[in-house]
């Protein structure tokens, strides 16, 4: 790593750490490493952040992870996102009442921006009385992968096997 990117690195997880002490929380060993992995890789699943954070601390624990990602999103600087038929995602993305849209394939999610910019983006037609604070919304599609894919399905017939595959 050249001299400057040491110093960027250094400075990027100073400012992770700045945002854990900022929430409230005490700055640990697995939570600078979970909040790291979680802003290379939004809507993450938990085993899927724990499969890189273990490479970077090998003694932590699924369960650990759990742990971090149970007080990040208590703290509000981590957000938990539920699609249908998919395990809880986390995110950094907080505060912002932003929508997600999931492919119905592969399932990639992607962010999609508040419609009003404030929430709750979405007028209900009736409250039932309630106060309204927040909307959350999910789109469901194929993504551009998905579509090529599909296209190419369609107009290619399939090879009767892998040797006849270019
Ligand atoms: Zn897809
Ligand atoms: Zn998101």
């Amino acid at each position: 790593m050249t001299e400057t990117g040491r110093v960027r690195a250094v400075e990027a997880s100073g400012l992770l750490a700045d945002s854990i002490r900022a929430s409230g929380l005490k700055v640990t060993g697995p939570r600078l490493a979970v909040l790291r992995v979680l802003d290379q890789a939004p809507h993450s699943t938990a085993e899927r952040l724990y499969a890189t954070v273990r490479a970077e601390l090998p003694g932590t624990s699924l369960q650990a992870v759990y742990g971090v990602l149970a007080a990040f999103t208590g703290a509000g600087i981590a957000r938990k996102i539920e699609p249908a038929g998919s395990p809880a995602l986390f995110e950094r993305r907080v505060g912002d009442n932003h929508h997600h849209i999931v492919c119905t394939r592969c399932s990639a999610v992607h962010d999609v921006d508040c419609a009003v910019g404030e929430s709750p983006c979405l007028t209900p037609s009736n409250t039932s009385g309630f106060t309204v604070q927040t909307a959350e919304v999910t789109y469901w599609g194929l993504c551009p992968d998905c579509q090529t894919s599909t296209l190419t399905a369609l107009s290619t017939p399939a090879p009767l096997s892998n040797e006849g595959a270019q």
